[in-house]
């Protein structure tokens, strides 16, 4: 479905007749962590919507935005197995002359939202539209991005929104590595770094207290071909982000556990 007034119906439909509808946003090329979120939904509801929209307004980098990959039909296919009942994909949620921002200012601020200028009011700019055109009871957001799930929260409080936010664990490959669509641009050898760096947030959340981001730093200062963008503990969160070449990875783990 590309329809927004189609897809605000139907939803609107499903409410009337007393049904739960649960909205897993995406930005398509999807991977396993995607389905698990959808999984999650399906079990949270009894209709569940996928929508895949690459928001423009939330990339600082116009070359980020143009190499965001894209996949439509596979993603169509995974949604489906995952569960999803519409595959929602609009062609643009902004028109020409929109000239209407959503801001959150407290959890916007720091990690990424210090790197990324910009980058949270695009989402929240995003996840409000999504929110008005499919007007869902839930909505689920991965962990893996932290700060996005603070904001959001933030947003819908302040906001006053009718939806339930639903926080859903980070799924990782083999290796550890948080899965993201992010990781289809990473060289082999960027690959392998990707896991050692993955291996230090998780062997750094070990420690306690300020020595958490100390550690991580320690960790990867001789790791060429990696460049640590921060590294902070939030709550009881060890927040990190990297860039490999022109690939920025962000992790985040749960402190002073030994695993
Ligand atoms: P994206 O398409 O990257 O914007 O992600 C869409 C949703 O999937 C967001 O709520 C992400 O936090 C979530 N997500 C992405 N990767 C993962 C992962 N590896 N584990 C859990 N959730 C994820």
């Amino acid at each position: 479905m590309t329809k927004t007034a189609e897809m605000q119906k139907a939803s609107l439909r499903w409410k009337k007749a007393g049904l739960r509808v649960v909205l897993v946003p995406t930005m398509g090329a999807l991977h396993q962590g995607h389905a698990s979120l959808i999984r999650r939904a399906r079990r949270l509801g009894d209709r569940v919507v996928v929508s895949s929209y690459v928001n423009p307004t939330q990339f600082n980098r116009r070359s980020d935005f143009r190499k965001y990959p894209m996949r439509p039909a596979a993603d169509l296919n995974l949604a489906e197995h995952a569960g999803a009942d519409v595959f929602f994909r609009p062609r643009s949620l902004y028109t020409s002359d929109a000239s209407t921002w959503v801001e959150e200012t407290a959890r916007s601020r720091g990690r990424c939202g210090d790197r990324r200028p910009g980058h949270f009011r695009g989402v929240a700019t995003v996840v409000t539209k999504l929110l008005g055109i499919v007007q869902p009871d839930v909505a689920v957001f991965g962990e893996k991005d932290l700060q996005q799930c603070e904001v959001i929260e933030r947003l819908v409080r302040d906001l006053y929104l009718p939806v339930k936010i639903v926080r859903h664990p980070t799924i990782r490959e083999k290796d550890g590595l948080a899965m993201s669509s992010r990781n289809l641009r990473l060289s082999p050898r960027q690959r392998v770094l990707a896991a050692v760096w993955a291996k230090a947030v998780r062997v750094a959340a070990q420690e306690r207290g300020g020595a958490v981001p100390r550690r991580l730093r320690r960790l990867l200062q001789n790791v060429s071909g990696l460049r640590l963008e921060y590294a902070e503990v939030v709550g009881r969160h060890l927040c990190a982000a990297a860039w490999l070449g022109s690939v920025r990875l962000i992790d985040n783990r749960k402190c002073g556990l030994k695993r």
